[in-house]
């Protein structure tokens, strides 16, 4: 059997593994490459999933970054089946459609910038219609509800404790009268996450794909994380401005209006402030979290059954279209805004980060991973000012990152989940994680628990032989696309080489016209002077 890492290979975005076995040829999650442009590059480079030869998708759970190439997919031809749990796909209906929309406001934009340079139109990834044509081919699969999608390979999804109806996925294979058993983990909730069950265990794998988004540290605890948000709230209140928190729609927000619910029970959220959640398609989603009662918790259903509801509050308001969410723009007083996207890269939250990034007294509350490259990262990470529809915006509100919140498990809460392994010779490939922490996990499992520890990269493929060590078969050139920095640098001398000979010029320009331009030059040097200081 052979496996081919499309995505989330030492990068957390584009999770997709086709795997080839006597003859088929099928694949676990369709992820989005999302994050820096280098990555997100890989988007549009599909031909290369050969998506025709693809039978059948195993879908693990609703996240864009699992499922979001599905529509690319069946536009280039792809007619198979997609398996998933009957939430995942509720949930993936609604977000394919939100996914599809935001591909095709983003070509408008660009579009009508290419046409004013006298360019041609930018063509969205894929639209609403592309996005409707996956609706046909879901097949409904439960947890527990084993399933032979072609003679030879079982199939069971189980409750991965990550978002409502995740699945890790385990796979039996036969070959040549062989049966190996493979894992793959998806993505691994936290355990006692607020309403979803604690992630199942699994005793037997020979070869375990295990997600390492959080390999190199542990979240802070639930409390810490629910006293924190206690505290931006009063710090926002106090101040009569607003608390941003950009979440994913899925889950994320569900969560964070759960913990509202559990901080007002404490009397620690003022009657008077007002809650709005500010994206349709969170609305919908908690919808579907209703309608699926019995994929939550215990305690959560139990809340539910004494006829209380922690999906909602009494100043809990909808904001449904772009106008009543342009509205809480000039709102006065002080607001919990809950907004898409989760990493401040799209959608509606970008618009009152604009209007509320540089006030003193406002609150940004970060609830969940920031993707390297993105908005969301480079406010967590401390940056004095952030670009916003052209425009540098200061950061001057109180940036908080609960981490607290994550759906995914920490460190130390993989290792246990690992923990529950029983075959010996299990080899674990790590999937799903930045490098660096994937090599500090590596390291922490070799030393416990002293399996083989594989990490691919992105196109490489991997055979899984029983009894043989995890052999390489390809690293392609594309795997790891390189930056010329000697080209780059020696570019850059050369401008400035220029400039030197060109000093007379510059002095014989108006003198409001050489501020002008020593200005931008001392912009620049303090760019350079940053970059410096991080290599
Ligand atoms: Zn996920
Ligand atoms: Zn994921």
């Amino acid at each position: 059997m052979k496996v081919k890492f499309m995505g989330a290979a030492r990068t957390v975005t584009g999770s997709c593994y086709i795997l080839e076995t006597q003859g088929h040829r099928f694949a676990v999650d369709c992820g989005m490459h999302q994050g820096v442009e280098e990555i997100e590059k890989r988007d549009w480079d599909t031909d290369i999933y050969e998506p025709r030869r693809i039978e059948f998708f195993l879908i693990t759970h609703a996240h864009i970054d699992h499922s979001g190439l599905l529509p690319v997919m069946v536009k280039k031809g792809f007619r198979g089946k997609i398996y998933a749990t009957p939430p995942t796909r509720d949930l993936l209906e609604i977000m394919l459609l939100d996914s599809a929309h935001i591909q095709e406001t983003e070509a408008q934009w660009k579009s009508k910038k290419r046409l004013r340079h006298g360019e041609s139109r930018t063509q969205p990834l894929y639209t609403q219609e592309d996005a409707r044509a996956v609706f046909p081919l879901f097949v409904d699969k439960k947890y527990n509800q084993p399933f032979e999608p072609i003679p030879g390979l079982k199939v069971n999804f189980q409750d991965a404790g990550h978002i409502l109806g995740a699945s890790v996925v385990e796979l039996w294979v036969k070959e040549s009268g062989k049966e190996s058993k493979i894992v793959f983990s998806g993505d691994i909730g936290r355990p006692a996450q607020l309403l979803m069950e604690d992630p199942s265990q699994i005793r037997l794998a020979d070869y375990l794909f295990l997600e390492s988004t959080y390999g190199d540290r542990d979240h802070k605890d639930e409390t810490q994380s629910l006293n924190e948000l206690a505290e931006a709230i009063s710090f926002s209140y106090a101040r009569k401005e607003k608390v941003i928190i950009p979440s994913f729609a899925v889950e994320r927000a569900q969560e964070v209006i759960y913990s509202l619910y559990l901080l007002s029970k404490d009397g620690r959220l003022p009657k008077d402030m007002p809650v709005y959640l500010d994206s349709p398609l969170a609305i919908q989603t908690t919808e579907i979290f209703r309608r699926y009662k019995e994929y939550l918790d215990e305690s959560t259903r139990e809340i539910l059954q004494k006829g209380e509801d922690p999906l909602s509050l009494p100043q809990l308001r909808y904001s449904q279209t772009p106008q009543e969410s342009m509205s809480l723009n000039g709102l006065k007083g002080p607001a919990i805004i809950i907004s898409a996207s989760g990493m401040a890269e799209s959608g509606r939250i970008r618009h009152h980060l604009r209007h509320n990034l540089w006030r003193e007294g406002a609150s940004v509350v970060f609830v969940g991973f920031q993707a390297l490259g993105t908005t969301g990262r480079k406010i967590v990470e401390g940056a004095k000012t952030v670009r916003l529809f052209n425009e540098e915006i200061a950061v001057k509100a109180k940036v908080y990152t609960i981490n607290g919140f994550s759906a995914h498990a920490g460190q130390s809460q993989i290792l246990d989940w690992l923990g529950h392994f029983q075959t010996r010779d299990m080899k674990v490939i790590l999937i799903h994680g930045e490098y660096k922490a994937q090599q500090i996990l590596a390291e922490l499992i070799r030393k416990r628990l002293g399996c083989e520890v594989c990490i691919p990269d992105y196109l490489e493929e991997i055979t899984l032989e029983l009894g043989e060590k995890l052999r390489r078969v390809e690293f392609p050139e594309k795997a790891a696309p390189r930056i010329d920095w000697v080209f780059l640098l020696q570019d850059l001398e050369a401008k400035v080489a220029q400039l030197r000979g060109r000093t007379a010029q510059l002095e014989a320009k108006e003198l409001a016209e050489q501020a002008q331009l020593r200005d931008r030059l001392l912009e620049l040097n303090r760019d350079l002077s940053e970059i410096v200081s991080e290599t």
